[in-house]
């Protein structure tokens, strides 16, 4: 095991590294890639497979930059779900490796090109069952290929998350940390607050940091006013770093998920739930992730970030609550020259008067 503290600066690049940017204040990480991409065309909901690595390499690029541009410090390769059983399922097992090693090269060129960070990203492999041996040994090696290829194309470090099995996440982080690098690992709690174990997310998070975890907490599946209490009794019971990228939609105690909401203003989606291609009507509006991004710093939230559903608004939003200023603040709103709802001199009276008419 790799005591916490090695690998603070980023031998190859001379950038900070994660450690030693986490001690100087938080770290924001852009994540929702799949949703994004969805969204625009180029990736298909359901199986939920990066192929539009291998597809349209040059929109993954871009997206990365927007949000780099929006305030990310980290570009996070797009590996999500590009592990062997997602590949098998659609049968692309053939593509494992080369989908893997382009999207992290993707990743790796645009962080060369901007200050950011470079992580590899291990997730969920929905083959893990706590009573069955031979899954344990599975997803092991399903994470070891993917380390590898993280590890061989230098990344600074690796994001093992939205697990809802902690003994899962605790399998990611002993590979991650036999490979060498710091490990971000985050759960995914669902309906109930708790693991698929039964552990309260503060027990799972103590467990996962006892075992050398560099930063833990919560990633997807809950919007921020259901996750935010979760936080707070972890932060309670955690002295470590702690992570928090909730999915950008108005969950709430109801319906504490993005996958349990229903629309009461439409009723004939075609599988009966909003999730995952509804969900327009939910997504909370840039200054709810501001809220949220203080309210999480204050409780002492130092990875800051937001999940399945972020656009690059969101990550703007949070960057500047946190009192950044990315370059897109340069376009941050400016209402005091809008035609009717403007304050400047030179909006003519006659359409200042009727803005309240609009
Ligand atoms: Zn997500």
């Amino acid at each position: 095991m790799q005591s916490k503290g090695r690998h603070i600066v980023n031998q190859t690049e001379g950038k900070a590294g994660l450690l030693e940017r986490l001690e100087h204040g938080p770290v924001i990480c852009a994540e929702g890639y799949l949703f994004e991409l969805e969204r625009r065309g180029y990736l298909q909901a359901g199986a939920f497979v990066p192929e539009v690595v291998l597809e349209h390499p040059e929109l993954v690029a871009q997206l990365h930059r927007e949000f780099v541009h929006a305030g990310s410090d980290v570009v996070e390769a797009f590996t999500y779900y590009a592990h062997r059983e997602k590949l098998r399922i659609i049968g692309r097992e053939d593509d494992l490796e080369p989908l893997n090693r382009q999207a992290l090269a993707i990743a790796k060129g645009v962080a060369d090109e901007t200050d950011a960070l470079f992580a590899g990203d291990i997730c969920n492999t929905n083959v893990f069952v706590p009573e069955d041996e031979a899954t344990h040994r599975q997803v092991r090696e399903m994470f070891e290929e993917q380390v590898g290829w993280a590890v061989e194309a230098g990344a600074d470090f690796v994001i093992a998350e939205t697990f809802s099995w902690a003994t899962e996440a605790a399998i990611a982080l002993e590979v991650v940390k036999e490979a060498g690098l710091p490990a971000v690992v985050t759960l995914a709690i669902h309906q109930r607050p708790e693991t698929r174990e039964g552990w309260t997310p503060e027990e799972a998070c103590k467990r996962l940091d006892a075992a050398g975890a560099d930063v833990v907490g919560l990633n997807c599946i809950r919007g921020p006013s259901t996750m935010l209490p979760l936080l707070g009794r972890i932060r309670a019971e955690l002295d470590g770093h702690l992570a928090a990228l909730p999915v950008p939609y108005r969950t709430h105690e109801e319906e504490p998920t993005f996958q349990s909401l229903s629309d009461p203003g439409y009723d004939a989606f075609p599988e009966g739930l909003a999730f995952p291609t509804g969900l327009d009507p939910f997504v909370c509006n840039r200054y709810e992730l501001a809220d949220f991004a203080r309210a999480a710093s204050e409780l002492g939230v130092t990875y800051l970030g937001v999940c399945c559903g972020a656009a690059p608004h969101h990550i703007r939003s949070v960057a500047e609550a946190l009192g950044r200023t990315p370059p897109a603040s340069r376009y941050s709103a400016d209402m005091s020259k809008h035609a009717f709802l403007g304050t400047d001199p030179q909006v003519k009276k006659e359409y200042r008067e009727f803005a309240k008419e609009l």
